[in-house]
């Protein structure tokens, strides 16, 4: 049963019960009605009014932050159309060992990609569903078939092995577009208490014993020439990874892990920059122009994860106190004169801005905020995705509500328009390359 049915059956019950205590002269019946519970269907704007609002936003770009948002759960049909000799599923786009076949994540019609890896914390909002029928899939709500679904397909490498044994799907994972590499499966703020990012869930894997992991250079280099055999399928080859902090200089340690597989995977380009992307800690300038110059990465990203200094340190204490605020900005500016212009950004998750106790209360307030504090950054030539703040269980934030679907609306189309009013183009970050930024998804129309 929906919250929304249950909460129009107590309410039916409620007059008779009243009425009956008023005519035994039962004082209770004097009292005010209790306030109507209001489920939180009722209580923001559904999809389909979001997008009667907003008629000029895609549909399906709507419906994708609203799965991420909300999440999406798949009936035993669904997971039974999974072929896991044809599709991605979840245990081979993560390095954990674990037993879990259920699709990485799916596509829309469009190709619009919409996450739904990670678990997300039990929330009043129920879940999409997801839904098959035949060999067709589809999404749906409240029985409700919204759009066909596709789950995405496994590359050709993810069955072979590395010379030394490992299987490749373990080394390098994909998306439809993109080849994704995590060199330090691990994040140094969580050995120091209390300083991982609240909305990461690393301080939950390193409270379950999972140890810090470092990929062998040769078994990546060799994954990633295996992968680029297969013609007409990656657009973008992508590193990210947990900070370290050790060095000579801090971050030195995380610059090497980078240099040292970029380096070899420069070679198999010929020597040449090749379409790729980093997200790391906020280097130096000195440490930024080793990886311009020594290597082939053509795109940069330090992910500033919330756009406000007093929300940064509470949400990010790590980031605050190894970097800072205003450092981190000036990094990013910095490395605009290094990487060339459209070549630099920062990521948000967005919507954690308006976590309790500190954030904002209100959304009008916590955009305005924002999209004012994007424009200084992109004034710079930085520019700003956003992400969809899914909370995740295990996470500090687990337990947390995420903002409406019309703030990540009115978000997307505010990051959107500022990087077209400032004549940067999408493509470091675009759908194919990335597909997780609703505001980059819109660059496309
Ligand atoms: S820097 Fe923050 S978001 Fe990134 S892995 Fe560490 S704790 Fe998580």
């Amino acid at each position: 049963m929906s919250a929304g049915a249950k909460s129009r059956e107590l309410h039916g019950a409620g007059p008779a019960k009243a009425a009956s205590k008023t005519a035994g002269g039962n004082k209770a019946g004097l009292r005010r009605a209790a306030p109507k519970a209001v489920s939180w269907r009722e209580a923001e704007p559904s999809l389909a009014e979001v997008c009667r609002r907003h008629p000029d936003f895609p549909r399906l770009v709507a419906l994708k932050i609203d799965v991420q948002r909300r999440g999406a759960a798949y009936t035993p049909s669904a997971l039974a159309a999974v072929d896991p000799a044809r599709h991605m599923t979840a245990v081979r786009s993560d390095y954990y060992d674990k037993e879990d076949l259920s699709p990485v994540s799916f596509s829309l019609r469009d190709g619009t990609l919409v996450f739904t890896e990670g678990v997300l914390a039990p929330s009043d909002r129920e879940p999409y569903v997801v839904d098959a029928e035949g060999d067709r899939i589809f999404l749906t709500d409240q029985g409700q078939v919204l759009e066909e679904v596709f789950y995405w397909e496994k590359p050709q490498y993810y069955d072979q092995t590395t010379s030394s044994g490992r299987p490749m799907w373990q080394i390098v994972s994909a998306r439809p577009q993109r080849l994704t590499i995590h060199p330090y499966q691990f994040c140094d703020f969580w050995k120091l208490r209390g300083q991982g990012c609240k909305f990461c869930v690393m301080a939950s894997n390193f409270r379950a014993g999972r140890k810090a992991a470092l990929l062998a250079v040769d078994d990546v280099v060799e994954t990633v020439a295996e992968a680029l055999k297969e013609p007409g399928r990656n657009v973008n080859i992508f590193l990210t990874g947990g900070t370290r902090l050790e060095g000579a200089e801090p971050l030195d340690a995380e610059l090497a892990c980078y240099l040292q597989i970029l380096k070899p995977l420069t070679k198999l380009f010929g020597g040449r920059k090749f379409p790729s992307q980093l997200i790391s800690t906020a280097f130096a300038p000195n440490q930024l122009r080793r990886l311009h110059e020594e290597t082939g990465l053509t795109g940069w990203t330090a992910d500033l994860e919330v756009l406000h200094p007093r929300l940064f340190e509470w949400i990010c204490p790590g980031k605050a106190r190894t970097v800072g605020y205003e450092t981190w900005k000036a990094r990013l500016a910095a490395a605009v004169e290094i990487f060339g212009r459209g070549r630099v950004n920062t990521g948000l998750v967005g919507g954690v801005e308006m976590a309790a106790p500190h954030g904002f209360a209100d959304e009008n307030e916590a955009l305005a905020s924002t999209l004012t504090e994007a424009e200084n950054l992109l004034r710079q030539g930085v520019w700003v995705v956003s992400c969809v703040w899914r909370v995740l269980k295990g996470s500090v934030f687990a337990g947390q509500k995420a903002p409406s679907l019309e703030y990540y609306v009115r978000l997307a189309q505010g990051l959107d328009s500022l990087r077209r009013a400032y004549g940067l183009e999408a493509d470091l970050d675009d759908w194919r390359r990335c597909g997780n930024h609703p505001d980059t998804d819109l660059a496309r129309a």
